[in-house]
């Protein structure tokens, strides 16, 4: 099937089976074009469940479509490739959190949104990368333990006068972005902002004149004068902007900014996602009321977003 049919049929099939169908900014541009919301994994979860859809399609990685489970529990929710997972997510297991706990028994679990379900479930209160700082300020703990991104966590260190323990994971696509790439680029075009995302290197990060999460680099770049913007995270988002600003130009920071987790799904799973109602997001009941109080918490403590 020609990729415009295989659009077109998964549109009819969206609305004969009152679905909705999600992508996050890192999907390829040919899901993002026929997408009914597109945006951050937790933004879309929480829309995702004020809507009248049975069927959730989640194209992104399986920590998200299990957020949105966890946030619509009585909808369906399909992950259309099963393959779909996030190496950060994995770096951190329910037993490693348990551990943890007993070894620091009076510090709070701050876990990024990027984590598995189970992870969510041991935690205290979650984040993303818009509200982190907002939410390890307001966590009334002195100790926190920040899990799993240690780019994310000793940014937000920078900001937070408390003793964080922060776990070793990181995400492969930001983590291997080097600084020397990004000075090559600032000499090239020194009339470019460098605006990049939170989960870089912090040798990244401290070269970067605005750091924000995807959403907040799609409003920076719209929102700001300059007229080219070196952009530091996943090449999915380069659809995104191009669609709000085409009067803009838009240069990715490294080649090194694919996520091939975030690149597995393509038009003809979402179909047989549809057709076929797979993969069905399955998560026992304890594990969704556990994981969605941190969730819930997150929105009661979450304020103004981080920038920088
Ligand atoms: S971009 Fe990084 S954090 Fe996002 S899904 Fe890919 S590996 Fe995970």
């Amino acid at each position: 099937m020609e990729y415009r049919e295989l659009q077109n049929r998964i549109r009819e099939l969206v609305k004969e089976k009152n679905a909705l169908l999600l992508a996050h900014n890192y999907q390829r541009a040919e899901i993002q074009e026929i997408a009914d919301l597109t945006g951050d994994s937790y933004e879309l979860s929480v829309k995702a469940s004020k809507t009248e859809a049975a069927i959730i399609v989640f194209c992104g990685v399986r920590f998200m479509a299990e957020s949105a489970k966890i946030l619509s529990p009585g909808k369906t929710v399909l992950l259309p490739n099963a393959h779909a997972g996030c190496p950060m997510a994995d770096m951190i297991t329910a037993p490693q959190v348990e551990a943890l706990r007993a070894q620091y028994p009076d510090a709070a679990v701050v876990s990024y949104v990027n984590t598995n379900a189970e992870v969510k479930a041991l935690s205290d209160v979650c984040c993303t990368s818009s509200n982190a700082v907002n939410i390890v300020r307001a966590v009334p703990a002195k100790k926190v333990i920040f899990i799993p991104d240690k780019n994310l966590g000793s940014y937000v260190k920078t900001f937070v006068d408390k003793e964080m323990i922060i776990w070793d994971g990181y995400c492969p696509t930001h983590h291997h972005v080097y600084p020397e790439e990004i000075k090559r680029l600032r000499e090239h075009y020194p009339d470019a902002p460098f605006v990049c995302h939170p989960e870089c290197r912090p040798d990244v990060v401290a070269l970067a004149d605005r750091v924000t999460s995807t959403s907040g680099i799609i409003r920076f770049t719209r929102e700001d004068a300059h007229r080219r913007f070196i952009v530091g995270t996943e090449e999915g988002i380069l659809y995104q902007l191009r669609k709000n600003t085409p009067d803009k130009e838009f240069i990715l920071a490294s080649h090194g900014f694919i996520c091939p987790n975030m690149k597995r799904t393509r038009l003809e799973d979402i179909l047989l996602a549809l057709e076929k109602r797979q993969e069905e997001i399955q998560l026992p009941p304890a594990i969704i009321e556990k994981a969605r109080l941190p969730l819930e918490r997150m929105i009661e403590m979450s304020a103004a977003p981080l920038s920088r």
